[in-house]
C-alpha cells in the first residue's frame, strides 16, 4: 500500500459509498416532494462490483468507508455487503449514514457483520415537524433506531441536525441538553443550497453557538472517532459533544480526504462539483485490477481544490440523494 493523495497533497484516505438512490424519506432539505428520477436497477453497481472497487481502492491506500444513499437501509441485505467490506484487510474502519427509519431491525445484523459506528440524520425532536420535514416519516421509528444503534454499540452515534431557519432552529437548545440528559453526540449542519434542496435559509454558527449558550458556556472537546470536518465542544461534565459542520460559512476543503462512488458507478471526486468519473462499464468489461487502479487515480487527480457553494454554484447537478450526501 503506497497512500493517495490528490494535486493539492491533501492525503485520501475515505471512500462514501452510495448503495442506492432510493429512500423511505422526501426530506425538504434533499429532495422535492414528487421524488427525483430513479436510476434503473441494472445501472446500480451489485454488491460484488462495490467490493470490488473497495478492494482495489483500499490496495491504494483507502482505510476507511462509509455507506451512504439515497437511504442505505432500504437496499436489500446491507450487512452482506458489510460483511464483504470488513473482510478487506486494510480496512480499518466501516461506517454509515442513515435516516434511522429501519435501523431498529438492523443494528445487530450489522454490528455484527463488522459495521463499527453509525450517524443518524435526524432533524428534530417533535413528532408532527419530523413528519412535515420528512414528509412522511415517523419520530418514533427514528428514535427507536438510534436506541437500537447505542444498544448494538455503534459508537458513536452521532445525530445529524440540518439547521434550518423558521423550520427548526427553535430545538436547537433541545438537542444540545441531550448531550447532557442522554449523553447523546449531536452535530448541526449548515444547509447546503443544492439541486433539489428547497429554498431554505441558513443559520450561521455564530448564531447556533449563541442560542445554545443559553443552557450555558460550551468547551471546545474532541470526539476520537471520525474521518470528518466538525468542530467539537461540550458542556463542562457533559458525556456527549456538540460538533458544527460548516460547508457554507467555513468550507473544509482544504482539509477533504474524500472520495465517493455513487450507487451508478461513478467515481466523483467531490460532493458539490459536477465531474465524474465512469466505472461502471469498465467494471462490466471484465477489467483488469490495473484498469481500475488508473481510474480511482485519476479520480483522485481531478479532486478540485474546493467548492464555490458561497458563489451560488451548487444548485445545478444531481442531488444528494444520488451521489451520497
Ligand atoms: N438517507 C441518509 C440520511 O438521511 O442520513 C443518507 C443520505 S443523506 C443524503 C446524507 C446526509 O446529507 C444527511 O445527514 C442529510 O441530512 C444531509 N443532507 C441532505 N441534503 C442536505 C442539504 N441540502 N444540506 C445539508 N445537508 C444535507
Ligand atoms: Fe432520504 Fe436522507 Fe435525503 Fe432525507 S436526507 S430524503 S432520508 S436521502
Amino acid at each position: 500500500m503506497t497512500g493517495l493523495s490528490d494535486s493539492f497533497q491533501r492525503p485520501i484516505n475515505y471512500l462514501r459509498i452510495s448503495v442506492t438512490d432510493r429512500c423511505n424519506l422526501r426530506c425538504v432539505y434533499c429532495m422535492p416532494e414528487e421524488g427525483v428520477s430513479l436510476m434503473a436497477h441494472r445501472d446500480i453497481l451489485t454488491y460484488e462490483e462495490i467490493y470490488t472497487v473497495a478492494k482495489v481502492a483500499a490496495g491504494l491506500g483507502i482505510t476507511k468507508i462509509r455507506l451512504t444513499g439515497g437511504e442505505p437501509l432500504v437496499r436489500l441485505g446491507l450487512p452482506d455487503l458489510v460483511k464483504m467490506l470488513a473482510g478487506i484487510e486494510t480496512i480499518d474502519d466501516i461506517s454509515m449514514t442513515t435516516n434511522g427509519v429501519l435501523l431498529a431491525q438492523h443494528a445487530a445484523a450489522l454490528k455484527k457483520a463488522g459495521l463499527r459506528r453509525g450517524n443518524v440524520s435526524l432533524d428534530t425532536l417533535k413528532p408532527e415537524r419530523f413528519n412535515r420535514i420528512t414528509r412522511c416519516g415517523t419520530l418514533e421509528d427514528t428514535l427507536a433506531g438510534i436506541e437500537a444503534a447505542r444498544s448494538a454499540r455503534l459508537d458513536p452515534v452521532k445525530m445529524n441536525m440540518v439547521v434550518m431557519a423558521g423550520v427548526n432552529d427553535d430545538e436547537l437548545p433541545d438537542f444540545a441538553a441531550k448531550t447532557i440528559t442522554a449523553g447523546w453526540h449531536v452535530r448541526f449542519i449548515e444547509h447546503m443550497p443544492v439541486s433539489g434542496s428547497g429554498d431554505i435559509k441558513l443559520v450561521s454558527v455564530g448564531e447556533m453557538k449563541k442560542r445554545i449558550e443559553s443552557l450555558g458556556s460550551l468547551e471546545p472537546s474532541r470526539l476520537d472517532v471520525g474521518n470528518g470536518p466538525a468542530r467539537y465542544f461540550r458542556f463542562p461534565g457533559a458525556a456527549g459533544t456538540i460538533g458544527f459542520i460548516t460547508p457554507v460559512t467555513e468550507h473544509f476543503c482544504y482539509q477533504c480526504n474524500r472520495l465517493r462512488l455513487t450507487a451508478d458507478g461513478k467515481l466523483r471526486p467531490c460532493l458539490l462539483c459536477e465531474d465524474e468519473i465512469d466505472i461502471r462499464e469498465t467494471l462490466r468489461s471484465g477489467t483488469s485490477p490495473d484498469e481500475l487502479k488508473s481510474l480511482i487515480e485519476k479520480a483522485i487527480a481531478c479532486k478540485p481544490q474546493g467548492h464555490r457553494l458561497a458563489e451560488g454554484s451548487g444548485r445545478q447537478g444531481r442531488p444528494f440523494s444520488q451521489v451520497g450526501g
